[in-house]
């Protein structure tokens, strides 16, 4: 059931499908690696990855209404998250539970190199700082910041002015 929050907002831009899957994350007590394979299974039957998602999510910060959506659909007032910090949260969050669950689809669907994906992906984990969340428009193409980052820090490339 919250594994199709994975699905819906990768599909539509509703502020409350992040809220959902915020409040779900935090009172039902769901193991992360279980949320994370039910996202992934989603996901590949919509042939969507890991990072398409992400790059996803943070494009409905640029969605006025996604934003005010997240906003109003806040339904406990000991929670006040706004809308960049928790899709910065759901990024990272994918980058330490997704990612290595959809891998994980891939090899179970014998897709092409998954088996070298997974060892680099092992591999390559964790020097304690997180890529930096935004995207950059460039020549009519986007891409990922490469900048990492501390938690509680912020990327150099993007300090608010
Ligand atoms: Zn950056």
């Amino acid at each position: 059931m919250i594994g199709t929050k994975f699905r819906a907002l990768a599909q539509r831009s509703k502020g409350r499908d992040l809220n959902d899957l915020e409040l779900a994350h935090v009172y039902l007590g769901l193991y992360d690696g279980q949320l994370a394979a039910c996202a992934a299974h989603y996901l590949h039957h919509e042939r969507i990855s890991s990072n398409e998602f992400k790059s996803r999510l943070f494009a409905h910060l640029s969605d006025p209404n996604f934003v005010d959506d997240v906003a109003r659909f806040i339904t406990d007032p000991s929670h006040t998250f706004e809308p960049d910090r928790l899709v910065e949260k759901w990024i990272w969050w994918s980058e330490e539970f997704l990612d290595r669950a959809t891998i994980e689809v891939d090899l179970a669907n014998d897709v092409h190199q998954a088996r070298d994906r997974l060892r680099e992906w092992d591999e390559h984990r964790h020097d304690g700082l997180n890529q930096c969340t935004q995207w950059i428009t460039e020549f009519g193409s986007s891409r990922r910041c490469v900048n990492r980052v501390a938690a509680e820090e912020s990327c150099k490339a993007h300090r608010p002015e």
